[in-house]
């Protein structure tokens, strides 16, 4: 155990869900376990290769009675007093509620780490208590859907940076190196700061060639003797340099391999790929050269985009091609036709078997994790914006004109951005698509979807 998480905030906006999917539903129905209380149940939580101890204050709905807010509030000071962060709840769909800002006191009064959630995400619905969210003051929220599994790559990422430095304090306490106290500050300088590791996960269907890429990157074979431990229901990771530069590589190669067995190969690839995604902040789509775009690539393609991750296709077995030149073209021309949605995505050719290629993959790679993470000034995006709607104005559908206002970016990985519109309803789908194609090409991001979202500023 690195730390523990305390899930608050009030009934009924999905705490026990997110609680369960952590610990995993048979854990969590077994509630009369000795040790456990019955308001704040304690369970085993893994995200990815994390473990860690999650506390779920749901105990709260059950009572009824005038004296709720006070046990409220008491119960969530001792989640809190016990938790090393707190993941604070809000529900998306009912935006931010009154009863909301009283936890939010009592998490600045607790002066607790505070990790912002904004459930039931799923769905444009939840769009405007995002924004909302940030006026909390708890700093950037984590939109998520605890049951259909969204926005837990994002919760990994957060949580790992504080695991990481779980794991240095029980190092810190350690009686054998606690011995002189003077010389901890000194110690705790040299020791080395390590870039975080860049996430991507290697997707594709079955034969494609993914583990043959993967061990040509870590150069061994230690994703088929992986260690047993890792080879269970969450996607497999190794942490490795790649020339130099850290990534931790999702994979499910080895589940996939033990699944044959099983006879459920195809079904399987699928979803273990989409869990894969989730982790990932750049996924790469291994497609096969004689083979390439089935309808399996396309769907996890196409997850990969709606799960608001960078996107960079490998076309592998490119050793086999005779024809590379015709090929190529075939490549791209399918691409576009195939997946309008990831337009501007980079398509690489590449030989797991023979090597050649991977440096092109790894700069791919690098270039799409950038612009994942690009963030542009608001002067530049309403200059930007006031040329546009000179260029093209939005459409005045029966005779009210839609103004746009302002545009600042939410977000980062990926890009969102916010404009302030009259009428966001009657906002043409096409006229999003101007502007979103608009900032990918006039600030070169390439690889990584755009979200745009509209508010209503009368
Ligand atoms: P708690 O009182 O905060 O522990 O909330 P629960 O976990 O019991 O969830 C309350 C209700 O919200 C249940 O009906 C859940 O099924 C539902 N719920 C939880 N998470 C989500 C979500 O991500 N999306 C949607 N649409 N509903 C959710
Ligand atoms: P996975 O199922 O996606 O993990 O695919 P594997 O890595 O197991 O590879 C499937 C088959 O394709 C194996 O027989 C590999 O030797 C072969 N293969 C993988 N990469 C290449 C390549 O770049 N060129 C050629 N010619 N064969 C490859």
């Amino acid at each position: 155990m690195t730390f523990t998480l305390a899930i608050v905030g009030r009934p009924n906006v999905g705490k026990s869900t997110l609680f369960n999917r952590l610990v995993g539903r048979k854990l969590a129905l077994v509630d009369d376990q000795p040790g456990v209380t019955r308001d704040l149940r304690e369970g085993e939580g893994r995200l990815a290769d994390l473990r860690f101890t999650v506390i779920d204050s749901a105990g709260l709905e059950e009572a009824t009675d005038d004296s709720l807010q006070g046990r409220m509030r008491r119960l969530t000071e001792r989640a809190v007093e016990m938790a090393d962060v707190c993941l604070f709840m809000i529900d998306a769909r009912a935006g931010v509620l009154p009863a909301d800002e009283v936890f939010a006191d009592i998490l600045r009064k607790k002066n607790a780490n505070v990790i912002l959630a904004a459930n039931k995400g799923e769905g444009k619905a939840a769009d405007a208590s995002i924004l909302e969210a940030y006026a909390l003051g708890l700093g950037e929220p984590i939109r998520m859907s605890a049951e259909h599994g969204e926005g837990m790559g994002e919760l990994l990422d957060v949580l790992r940076p504080i695991a990481e430095k779980g794991a240095e304090r029980a190092a810190a306490d350690a009686p054998e190196i606690d011995v002189d106290v003077g010389e901890d500050d000194e110690d705790a300088a040299r020791i080395p700061t390590r870039a975080k590791p860049l996430q991507i996960a290697v997707v594709g269907r079955p034969n494609a060639g993914k583990s043959t890429l993967i061990n040509k990157i870590i150069g061994e074979e230690r994703l088929l003797t992986g260690p047993e431990a890792g080879i269970t229901r969450d996607a497999i990771s190794v942490q490795q340099d790649w020339d130099g530069v850290p990534m931790r590589i999702f994979d499910t190669a080895g589940m996939r391999k033990k699944a044959k067995v099983q006879e459920k190969l195809e079904k399987l690839s699928v979803s273990d790929g989409l869990r894969a995604v989730k982790f990932a902040e750049v996924v790469v789509v291994l497609l096969d050269v004689e083979i390439p775009f089935e309808q399996q690539d396309l769907r996890i393609a196409d997850l990969a985009e709606r799960e608001g991750r960078a996107v960079v296709v490998a076309v592998n077995k490119w050793d086999i091609e005779d024809d590379k030149q015709v090929k190529l073209r075939e490549l791209r021309e399918s691409f576009e036709r195939l997946l309008p949605q990831l337009r501007g995505a980079p398509l690489v050719t590449v030989s797991a078997k023979t090597g050649k290629g991977l440096d092109r993959l790894q700069q791919a790679i690098m270039r799409a994790h950038d612009v994942w993470n690009r963030r542009i000034s608001t002067a530049n995006l309403n200059r930007w914006l006031t040329g546009m709607l000179e260029q093209h104005p939005p459409p005045a559908p029966g005779g009210k004109r839609i103004k746009m206002r302002y545009m600042t970016q939410v977000k980062t990985r990926p890009p969102a951005f916010v404009v302030m519109t009259s009428h966001p309803d009657m906002m043409p789908e096409s006229y999003k698509r101007y502007l979103i194609n608009g900032l990918r090409v006039d600030f070169d991001m390439p690889g990584t979807p755009i979200r745009l979202y509209l508010r209503d500023q009368g």
